[in-house]
Parts: C-alpha cells; sequence; structure tokens
C-alpha cells in the first residue's frame, strides 16, 4: 500500500477521505484539518490562551500537542474526579505527557471543589453517573477558564465523538441540542468560548498521530463508560461507515450546513448564581451549588 502523497509505504487507509497515508503525511493531514477548523470556525486568534481540558486519552492529549506546535498559548487542565481505579491513572498519563514536555497542567479535585469524589457523589445524589459527570466537568472547565482569564475552552471531541451525538440529537428531534451542537461556541458572559478543532479527524486517526508522535496515553475507557445509549450510537455509525464509508464525515458536514435553521424552544436566559456567581439558567442556585449542598447534607446526615 502506497502514501497518496508521495507514494512511499503507507501506514493508514483512511477510506471516507479516500487515502492511503505515511507517517509524515498522516501527521501533515491531521494538523492541516486542525488549522482548517480553527480558521473556518475562528476558534482562536493567535494570541489568545487557550486552556485544553485533558483526561489523559488520545484525543485530548493529541490536541494540546498540535494547538502548542501550531504556535498556540496552550495549558492543560485535568479534573481529578475521583473514579477508584481509573481516575489515578487518567491523571497519571496527563501529567507524564505535561511533564517530558515542559507543559503546564492545572490540576482541579472533585472532592475538593465539591466535597465529594465522583463516586460519592453517586451515592448521594439522584441521577445517572455520566450525567452527574457531565455537568460537574463542564462547570469546573469553564470556572477554571473563566478565572484564569483564558479566551477559549478546548476538548477533544473528535468526529466519532460528534457524529455520535448528531445522530442522538436527530433521533429525539432536540432542537436546543441541535441549535447548541457546533465546533464553536462564542463565549457569553463568564462563559468561556468553547471549541472542538478534532471535529472532522476520525477516532483512528487521532490514534495514528498518537502512536507516530510518540505520546502515551491511557487506553482504557472511564469504567462508567458513556452510558449504554452513546456506544450503541458509536456501534451503528460504525457499522453504516464500514458499508459506506464517508457516512459519519458527510452527516456531519452536511448538518453544519443547515444547523443554522434549528432554534432552541425558548431563549435562555442567564444570571449569576447566588453561590458561586456563576452563570446559571436556574432561578437560584445553579446544579453544581444545589449537588454541593445535597453533598454536605449527605456528609452531615
Ligand atoms: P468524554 O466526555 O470522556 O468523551 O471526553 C470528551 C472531552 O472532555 C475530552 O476529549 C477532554 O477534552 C475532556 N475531558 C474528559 N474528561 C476530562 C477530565 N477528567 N479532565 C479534563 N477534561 C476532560
Ligand atoms: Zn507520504
Ligand atoms: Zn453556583
Amino acid at each position: 500500500m502506497k502514501c497518496s502523497v508521495c507514494g512511499r509505504e503507507a501506514v493508514i487507509k483512511l477510506r471516507h477521505a479516500g487515502l492511503r497515508l505515511c507517517p509524515e503525511h498522516l501527521v501533515a493531514r491531521v494538523e492541516k484539518e486542525v488549522a482548517g477548523a480553527i480558521r473556518r470556525f475562528r476558534m482562536l486568534a493567535p494570541q489568545e490562551r487557550v486552556l485544553v481540558a485533558v483526561s489523559g486519552g488520545k484525543d485530548s492529549l493529541a490536541l494540546w500537542h498540535i494547538l502548542v506546535e501550531l504556535g498556540y498559548r496552550a495549558e492543560g487542565l485535568y479534573i481529578d474526579l475521583g473514579i477508584a481505579g481509573y481516575s489515578a491513572r487518567s491523571r497519571e498519563a496527563s501529567q507524564v505527557f505535561a511533564r517530558e514536555r515542559g507543559f503546564t497542567l492545572h490540576v482541579v479535585s472533585l472532592e475538593k471543589e465539591l466535597g465529594a469524589t465522583l463516586d460519592g457523589l453517586t451515592r448521594l445524589a439522584r441521577g445517572k453517573t455520566c450525567s452527574l459527570c457531565g455537568t460537574v466537568k463542564r462547570y469546573l472547565m469553564n470556572k477554571f477558564a473563566w478565572e484564569g482569564g483564558y479566551q477559549a475552552l478546548a476538548t477533544g471531541h473528535n468526529l466519532d465523538d460528534e457524529a455520535a451525538t448528531l445522530l442522538g440529537n436527530v433521533l429525539r428531534w432536540d432542537e436546543g441540542y441541535l441549535a447548541r451542537q457546533y465546533p464553536a461556541l462564542p463565549g457569553e458572559g463568564k462563559l468561556v468560548k468553547k471549541i472542538k478543532p478534532l471535529v472532522f479527524l476520525s477516532e483512528r486517526e487521532m490514534a495514528a498521530y498518537c502512536l507516530i508522535k510518540g505520546i502515551r496515553y491511557l487506553y482504557e475507557d472511564c469504567p462508567h463508560a458513556q452510558g449504554a445509549r452513546s456506544i450503541a450510537l458509536k456501534g451503528v455509525l460504525n457499522e453504516l461507515e464500514d458499508r459506506y464509508p464517508a457516512t459519519k464525515i458527510s452527516f456531519l458536514r452536511g448538518f453544519l450546513k443547515v444547523r443554522d435553521r434549528f432554534r432552541p424552544p425558548e431563549p435562555v436566559v442567564l444570571q449569576d448564581c447566588p453561590g458561586c456567581g456563576m452563570p446559571t439558567a436556574a432561578d437560584g442556585p445553579c446544579r453544581f451549588c444545589r449537588l454541593k449542598g445535597r453533598v454536605s447534607h449527605g456528609a452531615a446526615a
């Protein structure tokens, strides 16, 4: 198998892009796609400081590496959720990565911020682990980025993630979620701009990129593993992709063309939370502060 660009030995075949690539040209493609997404969606200006949310997995570590490579002022944020048998290893992977490259990694502990780990919170609060995890991560990422004066918050969501999320939103025709699913959401007040520079890159490309660049990441998934539904959605898309290459990329690109036809059912009005001062759509304390209240109540009981 020969590289479509240079004719040397190729190491990966990307059917959806009609390409076979050698290591050098796979790296070039990944970095070009990231730079292209940043330009197209006006994700970052050259002088802006960006905080990369890193999980220790391939996507977020590669993203951090690429942003630095492209010349951006990128620092990392790892949120230690206190998941037994997992968080310690994902934290270690993130720390080793940062240390080896001299990058600045910030670590925030859920136990310190909330008074409980994710495992503890799941026992105390109603609600599914993955949805609680999403809530506390989004809150802590934004709060840290806002307080640290970063202009953007970047996550490692890739093409496979975004296509699965899109399919989930379409199956429910959730107009609010569809309106908000976008590679770059502008900042507003204390909500920092959110960007997903890997939206057009597949999981396989990101894994290959890490292998070629010597990025050692944590292979294992979170034991709570994202909830059964999103795994099922990814499975269905993988089956379709197998039979009809480029299903995922055309699904996502097609959506981005029509996405501004979707409107949230009613405009969301944000107010400052009386507890922490961060923005919330709730009338009263934000969801994080309410969870915190439940934790201290539960601990006292
Ligand atoms: P996930 O929701 O686990 O698929 O992760 C999506 C993205 O969220 C990752 O690519 C990271 O950018 C970010 N992320 C996930 N877990 C963490 C964590 N513990 N700390 C910081 N960022 C995270
Ligand atoms: Zn080549
Ligand atoms: Zn609050």
